[in-house]
């Protein structure tokens, strides 16, 4: 459920106790999107404003920041995982659905004397001192703003242009079902502070190479109609491999939207994305139109996610880490 007053009040407490001098670490998951940065630098920027000046922000893996983000307000708090705090005084952490997700810099969380967890994902696995999890939060930006408000942080434009991009990603544009009254309310509050969501979301959604296009045409266009999956309901699958990536001269964040038109496709409640990520590693996107509840897929392959929206780590051929999907809807459908 959602975070208790309890919860509030010990994560008030935790980034109060920090002091100027105290070394504070931000970390979100793994190749960030959206909401992992967003949700993070604007958290960062709000930290700043209280005064707090030895502050890091960092994700696990290669230090790619992808072009939708790379003008992100904030940016200048991130470093390399290589370089982050050693032994940080106080650890957040954003959007991290599992501590698989933290890569080596788990063990700066289990080894920081506070920590204080923001997430939304009903999959979380429940690490760290302080949890803020709110499965009903459209974003970890919802639940960041509410902890900026509790420590009496106003919001301005650079803090809300961070928030305003996390919960516009991770509602595809407020159009999920998690797109609340709450959550237009939050992007009145955030546009309230002169931000401007036409530049935003041409520049994060609107702007991609053209070798992306191409590339985008070519996955598309090897798509796989599989009606009979999902008891009927159908699925679509297709994938994408490192060779596609280099051969268009793309970095992977351009596959990051990709599984939206697979998704589109009416014939099909479910649609998969296998994605390459290194030799036989694929990391897997699964989506439902509300047939099957995907993230019990995604959790039984050791991933996680929200019901409709979940991933999980895939070894093999692609073929086969489909067929093993296929197999295991069945075990989901609603
Ligand atoms: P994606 O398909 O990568 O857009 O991810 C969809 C949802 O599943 C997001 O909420 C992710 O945080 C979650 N997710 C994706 N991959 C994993 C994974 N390997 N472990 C846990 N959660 C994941
Ligand atoms: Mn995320
Ligand atoms: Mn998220």
């Amino acid at each position: 459920m959602s975070p208790t007053a309890e919860q509030w009040a010990a994560a008030v407490a935790a980034v109060r106790s920090a002091g100027p001098d105290d070394e504070v670490l931000l970390i979100c998951h793994v190749n960030p999107d959206g909401d992992a940065l967003g949700s993070m630098l604007g958290l960062g920027l709000g930290l700043r404003r209280l005064g707090l000046t030895r502050l890091q922000a960092t994700f696990p893996g290669r230090f790619d920041v992808p072009e939708p983000y790379a003008s992100l307000p904030g940016l200048d708090l991130l470093v390399p995982e290589s370089a982050a705090f050693a032994d940080p005084r106080l650890v957040l952490v954003f959007d991290v659905a599992a501590e698989s997700r933290l890569g080596a810099l788990a063990g700066r969380l289990t080894g920081a004397p506070c920590s204080v967890v923001l997430d939304h994902h009903a999959t979380n696995t429940g690490f760290g001192q302080v949890r803020l999890v709110d499965p009903l939060a459209a974003a970890t930006s919802v639940v960041a703003e509410q902890l900026l408000d509790r420590l009496g942080v106003p919001l301005d434009a650079e803090i809300a242009e961070c928030l305003y991009v996390a919960l516009a990603t991770d509602t595809g544009s407020f159009k999920f079902d998690m797109t609340t009254v709450a959550v237009h309310e939050l992007a009145a509050r955030l546009i309230a502070t002169g931000i401007r969501p036409g530049d935003i979301s041409r520049r994060v959604f609107d702007t991609r190479p053209f070798g992306a296009m191409k590339l985008t045409g070519e996955v598309l266009g090897r798509a796989v109609l599989d009606p009979a999956a999902a008891g009927g309901r159908g699925m679509v699958w297709t994938w994408a491999t490192l060779a596609d990536l280099e051969r268009h001269a793309q970095p992977p964040y351009v596959l990051d939207t990709l599984i939206d038109p697979v998704r589109s496709v009416a014939e099909a409640d479910v649609s998969v994305l296998v994605k390459e990520v290194a030799a036989n590693e694929w990391a897997v996107s699964l989506r439902s139109k509300g047939a099957v509840d995907v993230s019990g897929v995604a959790i039984s392959q050791g991933g996680g996610g929200h019901r409709l929206a979940a991933g999980f780590t895939g070894y093999g051929e692609p073929a086969d880490v489909v067929a093993g999907v296929r197999r295991l809807l069945d075990d989901f459908l609603n």
